[in-house]
């Protein structure tokens, strides 16, 4: 029987793609979105299904719908745009969960927390496993996000504790795609849009930091198992294990685009961490699920998405 399925932060990046996927699997989609980071060029072609609905709304303001099944993506996600208004990021990860939690408690719908590689702060412990408690400095620049993507969780399980909600924590690591905004800030789509253009690639830092990065339609995958898969709630590493210096991105990125462009330095963000990648194993034996594309097939249709500036959406393997 189709669903009637809540997905928060439905016209950003992952949200549009999750949308999709979820339409074509013949469920009922409400896209939730203020539109602060998320653009209506991504969901427009969406527009067709008549199972899809979409909604306005700030998640930090409190709304009644009926719903079976929630997936809260609503919150800014690169660097520059959570900075941008943190007071407002923490509260769209505290007070926004807070209010999806009341529906989810109400309808007796489950709901699945979109958190993050960030909950382990700058890590001590490499690659990084679901148990490790983290290293997360709570005064600097990063700490709107990361705090507010921890007191998210914790809000999950004392309302699985305190009220039998049917909760699913997925911790995402670096994704990238078609439907990345160009504006967004983040490293892929940086480097994409500075080598198209033969614009010099901003390396912050000397490069050596790590990053593992994971394509979009791996990581839809992974949410739609963890969201339907019974008695496990996360959290659970979604991620690409392969890791790679962002040096390296930049080089495979101006290989990839026949680029003139150079590197340049600049410096490092405060707190940036110095390594990430996911530890896996725990999504393979519960969910049997681990990512199959690689960098290179990645980075080749998102490329050819910010050439073409449309959106490639056809690509998503449902
Ligand atoms: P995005 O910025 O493209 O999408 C976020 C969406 O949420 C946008 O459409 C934005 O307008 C909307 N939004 C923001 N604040 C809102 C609010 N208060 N009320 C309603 N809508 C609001 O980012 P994304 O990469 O698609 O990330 C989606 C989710 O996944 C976020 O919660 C993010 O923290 C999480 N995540 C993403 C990554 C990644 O690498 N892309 C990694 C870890 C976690
Ligand atoms: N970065 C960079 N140049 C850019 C954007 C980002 O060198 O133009 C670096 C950034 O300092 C970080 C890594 O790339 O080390 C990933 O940054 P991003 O903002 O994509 O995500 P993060 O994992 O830091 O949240």
């Amino acid at each position: 029987m189709s669903k009637k399925i809540l997905v928060t932060g439905g016209a950003g990046f992952i949200g549009s793609h999750l949308c999709k996927f979820l339409l074509e699997k013949g469920d009922e989609v409400i896209c939730m979105d203020n539109f602060f980071t998320g653009s209506k060029k991504n969901i427009q072609p969406l527009m067709k299904y008549p199972n899809f609905d979409l909604l306005r709304h700030d998640i930090i303001q409190p709304i009644y719908l009926e719903v079976d099944q929630i997936y809260n993506l609503a919150c800014p996600a690169s660097p520059p745009h959570y900075q941008w208004d943190p007071i407002k990021t923490t509260l769209t990860s505290t007070v926004g969960i807070y209010n999806m939690l009341g529906i989810a408690k109400r309808c007796k719908a489950r709901i699945l927390q979109a958190s993050t590689s960030e909950v382990y702060g700058d890590p001590k412990e490499h690659p990084q496993k679901e148990t490790y408690r983290g290293n997360v400095n709570c005064l600097g620049p990063r700490s709107c996000y990361d705090e507010g993507k921890r007191c998210a969780e914790t809000f999950m399980m004392d309302y699985k504790r305190e009220n039998n909600v049917d909760i699913r924590i997925a911790r995402i690591f670096n994704t990238y795609g078609p439907n990345m905004a160009k504006e967004d800030g983040r490293v892929v789509s940086n480097f994409i849009i500075q080598a198209l253009n033969n614009y010099p690639i901003t390396v912050y830092g000397d490069g050596s930091q790590t990053r593992s990065f994971q394509y979009i339609t791996d990581l839809i995958k992974g949410l739609y198992s963890l969201m339907n898969k019974e008695n496990f709630t996360g959290p659970v590493n979604l991620g690409n294990p392969d890791e790679f210096t962002i040096l390296e991105l930049a080089e495979k990125v101006i290989e990839k685009t026949n680029s003139s462009s150079k590197i340049t330095y600049k410096p490092l963000p405060e707190d940036d961490p110095l390594q990430r990648k996911p530890d896996i194993t725990l999504a393979k034996e519960k969910l049997d699920w681990q990512p199959k594309i690689k960098l290179e097939q990645g980075l080749k249709e998102t490329i050819e998405y910010f050439k073409n500036g449309n959106s490639t959406m056809e690509s998503v393997d449902s």
